[in-house]
């Protein structure tokens, strides 16, 4: 990601910032789309995930369908592109206006969280003469095994509707009169890198469309969310997610009836790889027991380290060449002659204690102006980022 070039680039630019490699962005795209192209399968981009408009621009070059979580995102994914009828609204608290904005834009269809919320579309859907697609999230009980803070399809989630209330959707559906039954939604959190657990999820799929065939429902669609892992650990040996074993999974087990489509909500498995947040160190305080490298970007820039204590892969880009892990043993051992390795706690210069990327990284001597790269951004960094301590509003740096 990072070639003498472009680290050169790098110090004639004010940090800190995202850097974002177009080119890796288009490789992960094609990877996933081959994939899913294969098994005739439904991609929508979860634009929560990044909706920079450059990498807006590339999902929506290869096809894919929007994710959205907001009326805000349902207009953004059409104002850039994205087909309306390849558009899906999620949530847990959709508001009247929201729903409007969904209504109006015709949207493909809403995936309902609850048994007042069809009750609620289905008014709005009246009011303006109009018949709204439904698919019922339902909360299918599976444990993700991810990290708890992003696991959402337990029973003690707020997420989607649970299996005993289905009578009461079954229900529903049948009176709402202006609403159109369309399939089924899943989505049991976030970076899931074991696939087992998509096997345990897509025989809660054939159990619950089941019920619904039953009841005289057809199941046109079967969404399976998305929640797809990377791996934050080996960013550049493992830069592509293996979208083929995920896809292959709910080819191997799920029970596709002919003419059914089945849908996937992939959002940091098409983006994560592809930025990296760009820094300086501004100080180095070396203390007794702890030595502190103080960047010019913190939580307000990227907050996953601090808000789901997640790992992220730190680099110090001004001295690459010496870092240990870039190099064979030999090679390594030669450059310690020229470089120590210390610990470090990377912070950042926030006013709050929370405010550090991670503790104790091992990192070839810093000083004050070294460029860092904190790996792994695409997702779920520059539009998490705030303006707390009234920063500057982050910008961005592309490839090309
Ligand atoms: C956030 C979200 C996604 C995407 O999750 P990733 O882990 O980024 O793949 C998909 N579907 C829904 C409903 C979501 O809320």
């Amino acid at each position: 990601m990072f070639d003498t070039d472009t680290i050169s680039r790098f110090q004639q630019i004010e940090t800190p910032f995202y850097y974002y490699d177009l080119g890796l962005l288009r490789q992960t795209l094609e990877a996933c789309k081959t994939a899913s192209d294969k098994y005739g399968f439904h991609v929508h981009y979860a634009m929560k995930a990044n909706f920079n408009p450059k990498v807006l621009e590339a999902v929506q070059s290869y096809g894919f369908g929007a994710d959205c979580v907001s009326g805000n995102e349902v207009t953004t994914a059409i104002a850039n592109g994205f087909d309306k009828s390849k558009v899906v609204f999620a949530g847990v608290g959709k508001s009247d206006k929201e729903i409007n904005i969904a209504l109006d834009a015709d949207i493909f269809c809403f995936n309902v969280e609850s048994v007042q919320e069809l009750n609620i579309i289905n008014d709005l859907a009246k009011a303006k003469n109009k018949t709204a697609r439904v698919a019922i999230r339902i909360n299918p009980n599976v444990d993700a095994h991810t990290h708890h803070f992003i696991t959402t399809g337990l029973d003690e989630n707020k997420f989607g509707i649970n299996s005993w209330q289905l009578n009461d959707v079954a229900e529903t559906l049948r009176s709402c009169k202006n609403l159109q039954f369309v399939g089924i939604h899943f989505h049991i959190g976030s970076q899931i890198t074991d696939m087992e657990v998509y096997r345990s999820l897509c025989i809660r799929i054939n159990e619950m469309q089941q019920w619904f065939e039953d009841r005289g429902f057809q199941v046109k669609v079967l969404n399976t969310g998305g929640g797809l892992g990377v791996d934050y650990h080996n960013p550049d040996t493992n830069n592509i997610p293996d979208f083929e074993s995920y896809f292959k999974v709910f080819k191997d087990f799920l029970h596709i009836k002919p003419g059914q489509e089945v849908h996937f909500e992939l959002g940091r498995a098409l983006v994560a790889q592809s930025a990296a947040l760009v820094s300086r160190v501004l100080y180095v305080k070396m203390g007794q027991k702890k030595n502190f490298l103080i960047l010019d970007a913190g939580m307000t820039e990227l907050i996953r380290p601090m808000l789901y204590q997640a790992y992220q892969k730190i680099e110090n880009l001004s001295r690459k060449s010496e870092d240990r892990s870039q190099k064979s043993e030999s090679e390594s051992q030669i450059s310690n002659l020229k470089c120590q390795i210390l610990k470090y706690d990377v912070v950042g210069p926030i006013c709050e204690s929370t405010d550090c990327f991670q503790k104790d990284v091992e990192l070839p001597e810093s000083f004050r102006g070294d460029i860092f790269a904190i790996r792994t951004a695409g997702a779920y960094g520059e539009v998490m980022a705030s303006r707390y301590n009234l920063r500057d509003a982050i910008q961005s740096v592309y490839s090309e």
